[in-house]
């Protein structure tokens, strides 16, 4: 900022100096002390921004150089210092054009910074200087206005111009063209064209709005009467002292017309507004003070239906037609609303055509000059589209924020449904998941006011084929006949008379069908219904994969957990399981080497370390059995078998043990023994039926228990049959509690009051995943203390029903028929070949023993009536597998059966491959082994 401060006292100088460095550190400050140095550095190129006149200066009055600057048309803002009390000259100062003026009272240096910004702030439009074009041949006359204006009007500009004639060249022809004048100055006694036709010129013809003050003698009153008449604006009389009010007169002349120009403006822009507001695509209203319109926009009635002369009519019509939710809320809006700081209100409407639209209602009170209330003006906008767009918006956030909270689809579709409510209508409305396997699809959600279903099969319908094309499709009822005729689509269920779907899909991939559709409303969805509900199901798909994630997630948690918490029972079990007989073989070993145990003792001691031991086997092999199924690498060999012949050999096999309890076991084989082949696992059966049947004699004490099958046409139509298998007992039965929990894996380790009869337990466990894997279901039906009959199915998938057998009579009998053999047993270990001759001694006639795979080829080479070897598959220098292959090579009808370690099913394949004829799991029992050698010798 650039001060000058002309002070020629330099106490004062430092000081105002101080104050204004103090405000303005930067500010540029010049000081002179004398008018003639003010004047050279006013003369500067650089203009000052502000002056700081004194007006006693040593080379004059600071007044002259104020008077200076403003002939010289120089607005530079100006302050005067005034003595106190001087209040005339603090007036004239102003009059001859100062900005203001400061009475150097006590420590006025320090207003200083203060005045100069107000100063500063407040002479932009005092600047404003008014050009006056004065018409007046008088000379003393326009010397006299002339030497005044320069005194007191310094800011008022004269052109002096001797006639009209010449004052009319200088004005513009028509309004158009912008005049270089501000004010109009007459003398109203001129020669040649007087000033009334001067002003006919200038209003009638060329319709210039100069302002124009006429200046009439004395006495003149009523020609002065006659130019207001036509149109000049003020006048002033000749009279002593009038110049001192011209220039006041002159100004307010320009002022009023300014004005007016004012107004015009406003007036013309008014109606530029309200031709912009009939064109606005926002609903403009003025409600006057008593509430009745006075004005609303064209767009009104394009927004509502309702026209502005509807609104005239009806004060309370927006109210009216606002959703009942909302008119509560308007009402009290507007009775407010003079006392209101205004923000949009939002609400619904229901146009004339019954259509619901959004619409944010604006509006501001309006008051005049004195602050009386004139009514409101406001504009209502259509904001449904908006409002779409933010409820589209908040349904896609609130469906993806569910997932979290969700835990299952259904749930999670409840809640889809509930917010897209909010953007269509869906009172009938299902989501469709397509289920691969069955070609179906499965509803997660339905709702509907005519059906009730959770699942459909695929076919022709017109949900496959939204989900075939991946495209939605909006139909009406005259489209669906359409498809029915091109497409072959056929409509289940109930008729609609509009049906919309739209594809859910995944990286492009669809997963399935969202539904909704109207049996009353064929005008119920919409092109742009379709388009929201595209936009939404992406996020719903989205989410599905994602609950569906994880739920697969949770599922594998618990399973985890629950196999966790079920193996740590079982583990502690199954310790319980393994000591109990290991105690037995354990503390009767020791007991057995005691001196002088009679032979009767001796022989108690070892039966009972002969059935723990039997019964620790049972507990491995039913932990390898549970792991292998388990780990999943259980797999299933399939062969062709005789039911019936299994049947009764599982009968043979428990026959003695259940007639040892004195129980009477009787066998019931539902098909004839030439339709009794079906392709199964042989293993696994057995293993099922022979757990059910010692589990029956097990938990019987008295009575009888049966066992067979019948076989039965399954209910499913497709005319297979099944073998449904009985086992029936009299024993002591299953509460119902826990009928089903006997078939958990673990399950029975956990139940408390467990019969304390031996098991692990897993016996059940075992056949349900077994019959299972041969394509089957179990179950059991009993009464405590009654007895209990378990079931379970296997296909009869009879394929080789025709195939006749030979008279197959297994029984105990047979043992003493079958003719002698000559035996050859190789195997390594001392203990098992003692083992295994002393089993097959009622079998042979000689029994042959080698340690190893080469041993046992020579000797077979040597011997080759040999009927049958018992080949051990681990031994030295050649193993089982290998001594079979060369035994092959120059024998082929020889019978040679395997042992294997236990539980490794897939050595059977192996040993088969070899050449084996059957093979027998280590360690060896000797029923199972005979059973197996009756096969080939009967
Ligand atoms: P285990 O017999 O080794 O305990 P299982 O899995 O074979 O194991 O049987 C589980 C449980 O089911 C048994 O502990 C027993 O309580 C019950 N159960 C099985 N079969 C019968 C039956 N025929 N009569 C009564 N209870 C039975």
């Amino acid at each position: 900022m650039k001060i000058l401060l002309l002070e020629d006292n330099p106490t004062d100088a430092d000081l105002v100096g101080r104050a204004i460095k103090n405000r303005w550190p930067n500010a540029d400050l010049h000081l002179a002390t004398t008018l003639s140095v003010a004047r050279s550095l006013l003369k500067e190129e650089q203009p000052f921004d502000i002056a700081l006149i004194d007006l006693n200066l040593p080379d004059g009055n600071g007044m002259d150089l104020l008077i200076e600057l403003r002939t010289a048309y120089n607005n530079l803002p100006v302050i005067i210092f005034t003595s106190v009390g001087s209040e005339d000259i603090a007036i004239a100062s102003l009059k001859a054009g100062a900005n203001n003026y400061l009475p150097k009272r006590q420590g006025y240096q320090e207003i200083i910074p203060d005045q100069i910004e107000f100063t500063l702030n407040h002479t932009i439009e005092n600047r404003k200087h008014i050009k006056v074009l004065y018409v007046e041949d008088h000379k003393a006359d326009v010397e006299l206005t002339k030497n005044h204006f320069g005194r007191y009007a310094p800011y008022i500009h004269l052109n002096v111009i001797a006639s009209g004639e010449l004052a009319l060249s200088e004005l513009p022809t028509n309004s158009g063209i912008e005049s270089d004048y501000d004010v109009l100055l007459l003398d109203f006694q001129l020669p040649g064209i007087n000033a009334l036709e001067i002003i006919k010129e200038i209003r009638q013809v060329r319709k210039l709005l100069i302002p124009i003050v006429i200046v009439t003698g004395q006495g003149d009153e009523n020609i002065a009467v006659e130019a207001l008449k036509i149109g000049a604006d003020d006048y002033v009389t000749k009279h002593n002292n009038y110049l001192i009010h011209l220039p006041t007169v002159l100004l307010n002349a320009y002022r009023r017309r300014e004005l007016e120009r004012q107004k015009q403006a406003l007036k013309q822009s008014e109606t530029k507004f309200r031709l912009l507001a009939d064109y606005a695509t926002e609903w403009e209203f003025w409600i006057d003070q008593k509430g009745t319109y006075i004005y609303n926009s064209p767009t009104c009635e394009k927004i509502c239906g309702y026209t502005h002369e509807d609104f005239v009519k009806n004060n309370n019509l927006l109210v009216e037609i606002a959703h009942t939710d909302y008119r509560e809320m308007l009402d009290n809006h507007f009775l407010r609303l003079e006392e209101l700081i205004y923000k949009p209100i939002e609400f619904i409407i229901i146009c004339l055509n019954g259509n619901e639209k959004w619409i944010s209602h604006f509006c501001r009170p309006v008051y005049d000059d004195d602050g009386n209330y004139l009514g409101q003006r406001g504009v209502n906008k259509d904001i449904t589209e908006q409002k779409r767009a933010e409820t589209i918006q908040s349904v896609i956030l609130n469906i993806s924020n569910a997932v979290q909270t969700t835990p299952d689809i259904g749930e999670f579709m409840q809640f889809v449904h509930t917010e897209l409510g909010r953007l269509v209508d869906v009172t009938n409305f299902f989501v469709a998941l397509y289920n691969k396997k069955a070609n179906t699809f499965n509803l997660p959600f339905y709702k509907d006011l005519q059906e009730d279903i959770s699942e459909f099969p695929a076919g022709k319908t017109l949900t496959s084929l939204v989900f075939k094309k991946g495209v939605s499709l909006l139909l009406n009822a005259e489209d669906v006949i359409q498809l029915e005729k091109e497409e072959g689509i056929e409509q289940i269920g109930f008729e609609s008379k509009i049906w919309l779907g739209v594809p859910l899909k995944i990286k492009g991939k669809v997963i399935g069908v969202i539904v909704v559709q109207s049996y009353t409303n064929p005008d119920a969805y919409t092109e742009k219904d379709k388009e929201v509900l595209e936009i939404i199901s992406h996020q719903i798909s989205i989410s599905i994969e994602r609950i569906r994630h994880e739920e697969d997630l949770v599922k594998a948690l618990d399973k985890a957990q629950e196999s966790d918490r079920l193996k740590s029972a079982f583990l502690a079990n199954m310790s319980h399981e393994i000591r109990t007989p290991m105690n037995g073989i354990l503390g009767f070993a020791e007991l057995l080497k005691e001196p002088g145990l009679n032979s009767e003792e001796q022989q108690e001691y070892i039966d009972i370390i002969g059935k723990s031991g039997a019964r620790m086997l049972n507990i491995i092999n039913d932990i390898v059995t549970i792991s292998k199924i388990e780990s999943g690498t259980m797999d299933t060999y399939n062969s062709e078998i005789n039911i019936n012949e299994q049947t009764e050999f599982v009968y043979n096999l428990l026959k003695l043990d259940a007639e040892k309890k004195g129980l009477n076991i009787i066998i019931n084989n539902g098909v004839p023994d030439k339709e009794s082949f079906i392709n199964t696992d042989k293993e696994k059966f057995i293993s099922i039926l022979s757990n059910l049947v010692k589990n029956a004699i097990k938990y019987t004490d008295q009575g009888s228990i049966e066992f067979g099958y019948v076989l039965k046409k399954n209910s499913i139509p497709d005319s297979s049959f099944n073998l449904e298998f009985y086992i029936k007992d009299t024993g002591i039965g299953i509460s119902k509690d826990r009928q089903e929990a006997i078939f958990e894996r673990f399950i029975q380790a956990e139940i408390v009051d467990r019969m304390a009869r031996e098991g692990a337990g897993l016996g059940l466990t075992i056949s349900r995943a077994y019959v299972a894997m041969l394509g089957g279901t179990i179950w059991t039906e009993s009464e405590e203390g009654k007895g209990s009959t378990f079931y379970f199915t296997i296909p009869y998938n009879s394929d080789y029903k025709q195939k006749i057998i030979i008279e197959n009579d297994v029984s105990a009998d047979t043992e003493r028929h079958i003719k002698k053999l000559k035996i050859l047993i190789a195997e390594d270990d001392e203990i098992s070949k003692k083992l295994i001759s002393k089993s097959v001694e009622t079998y042979s006639k000689e029994t042959l023993k080698v340690s190893t795979g080469k041993e046992a080829v020579e000797v077979f080479r040597n011997n080759p009536d040999i009927d049958l070897i018992l080949m051990d598959i681990q031994m030295p220098d050649l193993n089982g597998y290998e001594a079979t292959r060369e035994i092959r090579q120059f024998n082929k009808e020889v019978i040679i059966i395997a042992q294997t370690a236990f539980g490794l099913s897939e050595d059977r394949d192996k040993t088969i491959e070899a050449g084996c004829n059957n093979y027998i799991k280590k360690p060896i029992i000797k029923n199972e082994l005979l059973a197996l050698i009756r096969n080939y010798f009967q």
